[in-house]
């Protein structure tokens, strides 16, 4: 059996990775908040978890692994939202959960085996928040039940933060009710413009990070093997989830390997409304194939920043190019031992995508084994999953829909060029080559342009 080696932030150290229990491999994912289309960001951990899934499935059989991820339904950043665009928060739930589905399905991630809302499991994180509060590790105050930090031994752990200078650095406008700076919120009261369920604590609603400790409980037991999302939910998120799970438990673990993505960035700057280089899940996929999507996603290492760049999606455009080319319509052949232990070394998709770049290579002097063998291992990162014609047809469509982007671009370089702007029409030409266009100016005058062979 291929040993998988998985870096945890709990540990911070690569280690084999061993299941409890091989027949039962089990992983949570913290899933979106349903409020608004998700944007690339948020598709980094999902493809990347995704593709982590699949190797899991790959190694342990497809009934051996089961792969949580939730849709947090319940949260005040809906609230706003609802209110905002004057819909009921069910509607704007609803459409949000739908749309993210339909997204992330576009880009070939597999449906996780539970995919639980937070709305439908209320029971469940009461019961947990009672335990806390008989076990002495909750108090009720002013409607809301709080975690006290100070009675968790291992609070900070997985950040690597030491309680007491959480508790000095903490910002002093603290909320009245609050024993100490640092507790958090189980469950807070409700008026009945929001949405609330009956407790012992009154009408009201859970905190965010209560929702997955009793979620993944559910679906996954006390205990299991990989927890994973964003690097930002190491703190607090994970940590607080970590407190309440092995508090209300009595366990002295919640999950064994605890993995996060890094950032991703357009351009080199953080992505932003307000900076104009913000794009949803969807708006990408209006605009390129897929798969390119999803290989561009994978070409950095998933710990790593990803820089997100026009560039690195047409480099993706024309490896899919190359690939397809290589294989014709071959059949998946047995998964190569080398993408196979790059994929098992910590997710290292670049590595993986290196060895499929050298079996393209045999691939074109003729090499059938090789050519089945590149089709397996893209399978398993979720690529190649179309036949040649289709992958023509989605990158021609994307393409097609970019023409009037395209001429537009030529009419500005033309002008540039007419009032001798030569840096503006270098740059409009670097642009145009960023998108695979090459522009031929003609002895006529004339401007013509194709996409680059
Ligand atoms: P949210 O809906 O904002 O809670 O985020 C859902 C998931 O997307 C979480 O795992 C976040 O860590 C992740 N995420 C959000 N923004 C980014 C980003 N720019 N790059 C990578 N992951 C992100
Ligand atoms: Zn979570």
């Amino acid at each position: 059996m291929t040993q998988i080696q998985l870096y945890s932030t709990l540990t911070r150290t690569k280690t084999p990775f061993t299941p409890i229990d091989e027949k039962l491999v089990r992983m949570y994912v913290c899933g979106p908040t349903v409020y608004d289309f998700a944007h690339i960001g948020n598709a980094r951990p999902v493809l990347v978890f995704d593709t982590l899934f699949r190797l899991l499935r790959h190694v342990y059989g497809e009934k051996h692994v089961v792969y949580a991820r939730n849709i947090t339904d319940v949260d005040d950043k809906i609230n706003a939202r609802a209110a905002e665009m004057d819909i009921s928060i069910r509607e704007l739930t609803e459409q949000t959960a739908l749309q993210f589905t339909a997204d992330v399905s576009a880009l070939n991630a597999l449906p996780p085996s539970f995919e639980p809302r937070a709305t439908e499991h209320i029971v469940h994180m009461i019961a947990m928040i009672e335990a806390l509060i008989t076990k002495g590790f909750a108090y009720v105050a002013e409607g809301h039940v709080l975690f006290q930090v100070s009675t968790c031994k291992n609070y900070g752990a997985l950040s690597n933060r030491a309680l007491d200078e959480m508790l000095a650095g903490a910002r002093v406008e603290v909320a009245p009710y609050k024993r100490d700076a640092m507790d958090f919120v189980l469950w807070k009261p409700s008026d009945t413009q929001t949405p609330g369920w009956d407790s012992p604590w009154g009408f009201g609603r859970p905190g965010w990070h209560i929702e997955c400790s009793a979620m993944a409980k559910a679906y996954l037991g006390e205990v299991f093997d990989i927890h994973a999302g964003g690097l930002d939910l190491i703190f607090p998120h994970h940590e607080n989830e970590i407190a309440q799970s092995c508090c209300a438990n009595g366990t002295h673990e919640f999950a064994r390997y605890w993995l996060h993505n890094g950032f991703l960035q357009v351009e080199g700057e953080k992505m932003s409304k307000s900076l104009g280089n913000f794009f949803t899940i969807r708006q990408l996929l209006d605009a390129h194939p897929a798969e390119a999507i999803r290989l561009c996603m994978l070409m950095t290492h998933y710990r790593q920043p990803l820089n997100w760049t026009e560039k690195s999606l047409q480099e993706a455009i024309n490896t899919l190019d190359d690939w397809y080319g290589a294989i014709g319509d071959v059949h998946a052949g047995e998964m190569p031992h080398d993408a196979l232990n790059a994929l098992a070394d910590d997710l290292n998709t670049p590595k993986a995508i290196a060895e499929l770049h050298v079996l393209k290579t045999l691939a074109n002097k003729g090499d059938n084994t090789a050519k089945a063998a590149l089709k397996a291992a893209a399978n398993m990162m979720g690529l190649l999953q179309l036949t040649q014609t289709q992958w023509r047809a989605a990158r021609n469509a994307h393409i097609q829909l970019d023409a009037a982007q395209v001429e537009a671009l030529i009419a500005a370089r033309t002008q540039a060029r007419a009032s001798k702007n030569w840096a503006e029409s270098d740059r409009i030409r670097a642009d145009l080559n960023a998108l695979n266009i090459e522009v031929r100016d003609n002895t006529d005058g004339t401007v013509s342009w194709q996409v680059k062979a």
